[in-house]
């Protein structure tokens, strides 16, 4: 018996464990504290009327024989589906129906799309969303950095880095908060036609992008359907980090030799995968309709304004800082190492943000605050940062 030897490789994460001890740490040694945590990357708004009305209404139907439904079809549902290409309309992006797959979420796509590759070099940012690593290392597949910093303000481009068949971007960006330009996604776009790579795009926080010069997918950029797969999700979307939806776009002129991509994951999915609970199926095209699109409007907004909070409050400090403005999280430089300036921000005003160097070592020096949380919080939490700074 053989275990796959490659998650032997895997180095072990000890940055959210160790923000939890040294929070509880921190609590037990000054029980008094208020502890305000803009850490998680966890959305902290409730799911919408809309989406709630339609899982209840769904609910309702699979208690009744004459609407039970059993299982649906694997890559989703035809009324979501048609959501979302309807969506994709409004970004000048035309899908077919089959290109869509309704997924549980992102994360699992995004570690299950290696099975579709066999062996070779993946070109993955640092800093990172550390799961686009892990899966690299588990799929044994080699990993070539690109070099993320303040001089290309964490939108690395391909001279950063030195090439791979794979290419992770994410945009908006976690943990960074920094949002590629459609010029540089035409370079991306460009770079993967020439090098015949493929780019795995994480659109996560596209609703985040408010600035309309800005892109929210990849596809809105000339070329990209022979060269991406776009990753997409309603956990931040729509507040279902638990209620688990999301989908993957993979075009069918998207080839590898003359193999069509979106076959081989068809294939997969069918093999593996038993498709998404209608009842979430259902909450998830609720997002689609006209009041639902009002309701997540309003909440990203909320996000949104605690973010212009952290982020302004921050500059005025002098920090130098990217991100915040289109997207949820906001990327500052510290003037010391990640940890200690976490220490700092907790023993000092009782604030818990992210030590950048947990997303990788050109993390090292930065760090991670989230916008999700509650306004009065946030506007605590910055009114105490500005008084030990
Ligand atoms: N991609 C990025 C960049 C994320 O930050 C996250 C979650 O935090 C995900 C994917 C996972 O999304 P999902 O909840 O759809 O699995």
């Amino acid at each position: 018996m053989q275990i796959n030897e490659n998650f032997l490789n895997l180095e072990q994460s000890y940055l959210f464990s160790t923000i939890a001890k040294k929070v509880t740490e921190f609590s037990s040694s000054n029980p008094d504290a208020k502890i305000i945590r803009l850490g998680i990357g966890d959305v902290t708004l409730p799911l919408t009327p809309s989406v709630v009305a339609a899982i209840n209404e769904a609910v309702q139907e699979m208690g009744e024989e004459a609407t039970f439904r059993g299982y649906g079809p694997e890559q989703g549902y035809d009324f979501l589906k048609n959501t979302i290409q309807d969506y994709y309309k409004t970004k000048g992006v035309s899908l077919d129906l089959n290109e869509i797959f309704i997924s549980d979420g992102a994360k699992s796509d995004l570690g299950n799309i290696l099975d579709i590759f066999g062996p070779g070099t993946s070109l993955i940012p640092n800093p990172v969303y550390p799961a686009y690593l892990d899966t690299n290392v588990m799929a044994g597949r080699k990993v070539n950095f690109l070099d993320g910093n303040e001089d290309n303000n964490f939108l690395p481009m391909p001279e950063d880095g030195s090439g791979g068949d794979l290419i992770y971007l994410c945009s908006p960006n976690n943990p960074t908060g920094a949002t590629y330009t459609r010029e540089q996604l035409k370079v991306w776009v460009d770079y993967a036609i020439q090098n015949n790579s493929i780019i795995l795009f994480d659109s996560a926080y596209e609703c985040f992008v408010r600035d309309a010069n800005l892109p929210t997918s990849i596809y809105e950029i000339e070329g990209a359907s022979s060269c991406a797969i776009e990753f997409c999700s309603f956990s931040k979307t729509a507040g279902f980090t638990g209620t688990r939806c999301g989908y993957t776009v993979i075009p069918h002129t998207l080839q590898v030799n003359d193999t069509a991509l979106n076959k081989l994951w068809l294939r997969r999915q069918t093999t593996k995968f038993n498709g998404v609970p209608y009842i979430v199926q259902k909450g998830a095209a609720a997002i689609f309709s006209e009041q639902g699109q009002k309701e997540i409007r309003t909440n990203i907004d909320y996000y949104l304004e605690n973010a212009k909070i952290i982020r302004d409050g921050f500059a005025e400090l002098g920090f130098w800082l990217v991100g915040g403005d289109n997207s949820p999280y906001i990327w500052l430089k510290c003037k010391t190492d990640s940890w200690t300036f976490f220490d700092k921000l907790l023993s000092e005003a009782h604030v818990v943000g992210t030590p950048g160097v947990g997303f990788g070592t050109n993390g090292e020096g930065y760090f991670r605050m989230s916008a999700f949380g509650n306004r009065e919080n946030v506007i605590e939490a910055i009114s105490r940062i500005k008084k030990i700074f």
